[in-house]
Formats: C-alpha cells, sequence, structure tokens
C-alpha cells in the first residue's frame, strides 16, 4: 500500500481507487499498445465532488493528473507517466436531454455512441460519427475536439459543444451547461477547454447540440485515377447540395483492398485503373416540390410560397427594412438578447405583460434569427419617442433583462458588450469565469493598453 493510496483512501471511497491489476494494466496502455505508461494510483472518481477533491489534493502535493477517457486516443495522451490515472468512466450520466432546445447534458464519462442513441430516442441526432465511438468519452472527445466523418456538414467538437464543466487545476469549478445558441459575452472560456487535450483542467461535462434526424441520405461511391478527380467532384457536389455534403472520404487502392480482403468484401467499383475512391454522403432535405403538401399534411396552413425571385426579394426587402423604419419611428431601448429556444415564447409572454403594466405606453418591436434563439427586442414608449426614453433605459433593462436571466439567456447574443453591458456581464458569467477572463486579459495586456474598460465589469 503505497502513500498515495493512504492519501485517497481517507477522501475517497473504496470504489473509486482502482487496485485490480488486470484493470489497472489495461488503463495503463494506450489503444495500439504504442504506448505503456505508469501511476502511481488509479482513481475512478463517481462526482464532481470527488473530482475536485482529487485535484485539490494533486495541487497541494504536487502530484501529476493524466484524465483518460475511453483511451481510444491515438497519441499516448492519456497515457500516464507516474501520479495520477483519472479515469472519467464513472461519471457517466445523462443529466438532461431537452428535444426543445436542441440540445443535449451529459457528464464527460458518456460515451459518443450513448449519447448518439440518446438523440435518437428523441427524434434527434448527434452528428459526431467516429469508429472509436463505442468506447470513447465525451470529455475525451471534447479534450481532442475530435472531428470524424460529419465535419463538413456540422463541424468539429468544438461547433458541437455548447456549454462545458471544468475542474481547474485548482480544484474550483468553472460551470456553463447552458443551451443558448449564442452568447457574446466577452471572451468564451469554454473554447480554451476544447483541444487542450487534459493540460488547462478536466472536463466533468458538456451541454451538447441536437440536430434533426436527416430525413434521407444518399451515399455516393466514385473512383478516380487521380487526386484532382476527387477535388473536382468535391466543389461539384458542395455547389449543387447547398452545404448538405455530410462525408466526403477518400479511400487509397491499397487501403480499399486491405480492407475488402479482410471483409471478404467486394468494392462497389472495381477498376485498376483507379488508384482512388470516394465515399461520400448527402443529406437530403424535404424535397421542395412536395413542401407545400408536407406542410399542410402537418398542419400549417398560413403559408404563401413566393412565386419567382422578385416577390422572394420584396420579402426580404420587409425584414432588412426594420432597423432603418424604426429609425424613422422613434428612439427605442434596444435590447440584443438570446434565449433557449423552449423558453422564447414564455419569455415573450411573460416580460410583454410587465413592460405593459409597468409601461402602458409601451410598444414592443421583436425581430431577429428565432431559428438561433436571437432576438432583437426593441422597447418603445409612445410618449417619448426622442432622447428622453434615455431616462427610462436602465428602469426598462431591468425589466427585460431580469426575465432574461429567469429563462437562461444571454443580453449580448450578437452584438457584444462593449461598454453598454459590461454591468450585466456579472449576471451571465460565474465569479469563476469572471476572474478567468480578467486573468487572462492581464496575462496578455498587464498595462491594459487595448481597449480599457471595455467588456470587463
Ligand atoms: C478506430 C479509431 C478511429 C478513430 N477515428 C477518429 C476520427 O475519425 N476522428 C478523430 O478526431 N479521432 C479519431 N480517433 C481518435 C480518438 O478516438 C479520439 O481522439 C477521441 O476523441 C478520444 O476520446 P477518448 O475518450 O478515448 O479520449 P482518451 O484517449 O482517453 O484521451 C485523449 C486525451 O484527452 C484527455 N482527456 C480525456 N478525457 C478528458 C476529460 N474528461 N477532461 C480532460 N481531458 C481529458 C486525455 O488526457 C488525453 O490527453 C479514432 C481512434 C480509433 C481507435
Amino acid at each position: 500500500m503505497n502513500d498515495l493510496y493512504l492519501l485517497f483512501s481517507d477522501y475517497l471511497s473504496s470504489d473509486e481507487i482502482i487496485d485490480d491489476s488486470s484493470k489497472v494494466d489495461s488503463l495503463l496502455r494506450d489503444k495500439r499498445s504504442r504506448f505503456y505508461g505508469r501511476a502511481d494510483i488509479v482513481l475512478q472518481p463517481s462526482s464532481v465532488a470527488s473530482v475536485q477533491t482529487i485535484v485539490k489534493l494533486c495541487n497541494q502535493y504536487a502530484i501529476s493528473i493524466t484524465p483518460q477517457g475511453g483511451n481510444t486516443g491515438l497519441c499516448g495522451g492519456a497515457v500516464p507517466d507516474g501520479g495520477v490515472l483519472l479515469s472519467m468512466s464513472r461519471l457517466n450520466r445523462i443529466v438532461n436531454i431537452s428535444p426543445a432546445d436542441n440540445s443535449i447534458t451529459v457528464e464527460a464519462g458518456v460515451t459518443l455512441y450513448q449519447v448518439q442513441q440518446a438523440a435518437i430516442s428523441v427524434g434527434r441526432f448527434f452528428p459526431l460519427s467516429l469508429a472509436s465511438e463505442g468506447s470513447c468519452q465525451i470529455g475525451g472527445n471534447i479534450a481532442c475536439n475530435a472531428g470524424g466523418i460529419n465535419v463538413l456538414r456540422y463541424g468539429t467538437m468544438r461547433a458541437l459543444v455548447l456549454g462545458l464543466e471544468v475542474v481547474l487545476p485548482n480544484g474550483e469549478i468553472v460551470s456553463h451547461l447552458s443551451p443558448l445558441y449564442k452568447n457574446t459575452t466577452g471572451l468564451d472560456i469554454q473554447q480554451l477547454f476544447i483541444g487542450s487535450e487534459g493540460t488547462l483542467g478536466i472536463i466533468t461535462a458538456a451541454t451538447l447540440k441536437l440536430f434533426y434526424q436527416p430525413l434521407e441520405t444518399q451515399t455516393l461511391w466514385a473512383s478516380f485515377n487521380n487526386i484532382e478527380q476527387c477535388i473536382e467532384l468535391f466543389h461539384f457536389l458542395q455547389k449543387h447540395s447547398s452545404g448538405r455534403l455530410k462525408s466526403f472520404e477518400l479511400i487509397g487502392k491499397n487501403a480499399l483492398l486491405i480492407s475488402s480482403n479482410d471483409l471478404q468484401q467486394a468494392p462497389p467499383i472495381i477498376d485498376s485503373q483507379d488508384n482512388w475512391h470516394i465515399l461520400c454522403e448527402l443529406e437530403k432535405s424535404i424535397s421542395i416540390d412536395s413542401l407545400p403538401e408536407s406542410l399542410y399534411e402537418n398542419g400549417f396552413r398560413n403559408i404563401v410560397f413566393a412565386q419567382n425571385e422578385m416577390q422572394s426579394k420584396q420579402w426580404w426587402c420587409l425584414r432588412e427594412n426594420i432597423s432603418e423604419a424604426q429609425k424613422r419611428y422613434g428612439v427605442s431601448i434596444k435590447h440584443d438578447i438570446a434565449v433557449p429556444i423552449g423558453q422564447l415564447s414564455d419569455f415573450i409572454c411573460k416580460n410583454s405583460q410587465r413592460l405593459q403594466e409597468l409601461y402602458p405606453e409601451s410598444k414592443l418591436v421583436v425581430f431577429g434569427h428565432l431559428g438561433d434563439g436571437s432576438l432583437h427586442y426593441n422597447v418603445f414608449l409612445s410618449n417619448a419617442l426622442g432622447n428622453e426614453i434615455y431616462q427610462y433605459e436602465n428602469a426598462i433593462n431591468q425589466l427585460v433583462y431580469q426575465d432574461v436571466f429567469a429563462h437562461d439567456g444571454t443580453c449580448a447574443a450578437e452584438h457584444g458588450i462593449g461598454l453598454l453591458k459590461r454591468n450585466w456581464l456579472c449576471n451571465m458569467k460565474t465569479e469563476q469565469e469572471l476572474s478567468l477572463m480578467r486573468a487572462i486579459k492581464h496575462q496578455l495586456d498587464p498595462n491594459n493598453i487595448m481597449n480599457p474598460n471595455k467588456v470587463y465589469p
């Protein structure tokens, strides 16, 4: 029994310390057995509190920590060289799944496959897809900013993360598990941890984006003599699929041969001249031709379709002109907010009612990007259509933002913080996030020469 065992056993339950030598052995070796490490102790915390305890003790006694997810990384990143090997496998709960917000919140040790299946169970789709998906974990996927076959259409893991929870090297927790799709409240701290490969902290949970399952996908196989032709096909498909090209995989002749031999399965195209094969997938959405019937069948009645380009442009002009038209109408108190889509209706209903009660002369002008939950939410007062409205600004902001925050929203969806909203920042970032932002700012700009007094409260 070593010193570390004595230290940690005072704080952790016995099942959070792995001492089964065969299990330890498999965790010390990477997937390909390319690397074999050593650890003074292997811990498997079952709660975030345990992770914090471990990290605090390690910080106090200068003990190194190697976080490990599914151990499918191919660079030896999860293989320890002494100290604590921290297996995240027991933090494996699906915390929340919200089809209304198109989001799922999971602990870091949930496997990618489990997330994919949970999404399917509510009629959604989680697009990250890797051959290692049965074993790799969400924490590992984030720590490595994993890619996979659907990046073309959905981006890497970085593009799929909405919120993160991380235990910092000092044991503090930074938790921002928000389903917001937009939030321009200063620095996006979580981006620091995506792709940080366990060097900045322990990822303990994440909120991820979900999508609708594609109605139909079309798989295509092609073979070519040279790569240029493959690239031509790529551009052709991109041009004609309006962004619905999901994957475009290149398979060299030898790779194909090895695989087809192994599977005893003939390739779709056999041509000895061709050195390169392409396997790609396109998502089909609802066919434009059948859209009117589909909408009608699904209960949407009051809908018209633009009959030509001219008509479509005219309709778009109506949308684009709102800002200019507002300017001519008068001065308003403007808000650039985002609220999770699932809470948007409740927010508007409650807040407009409260505004009306307190300011019966108010007129609310709301427009914006409903699809990503962000709105321009502007309040006019019919008895104060000039600059005199600004005497009410603080009170109106208070009224609007209180409800925005109560609905898990942000007051800076698109336009940032600047001077205008810096005093509201502490309502949207935790104290830990704010102090990290300050520390990073201080680190990079100790004399505060860059745009001082902006953003930071
Ligand atoms: C067959 C196969 C196919 C693959 N295909 C792809 C592919 O197409 N695209 C791709 O991107 N990758 C691919 N990979 C690599 C690998 O699966 C990914 O990098 C995956 O994201 C690693 O996840 P993991 O849970 O196994 O992480 P691990 O291997 O356990 O760890 C990887 C790194 O992340 C750190 N880490 C793990 N969990 C945490 C955490 N909770 N907090 C902080 N740091 C943590 C570790 O310290 C280590 O540095 C493939 C691997 C295999 C074996």
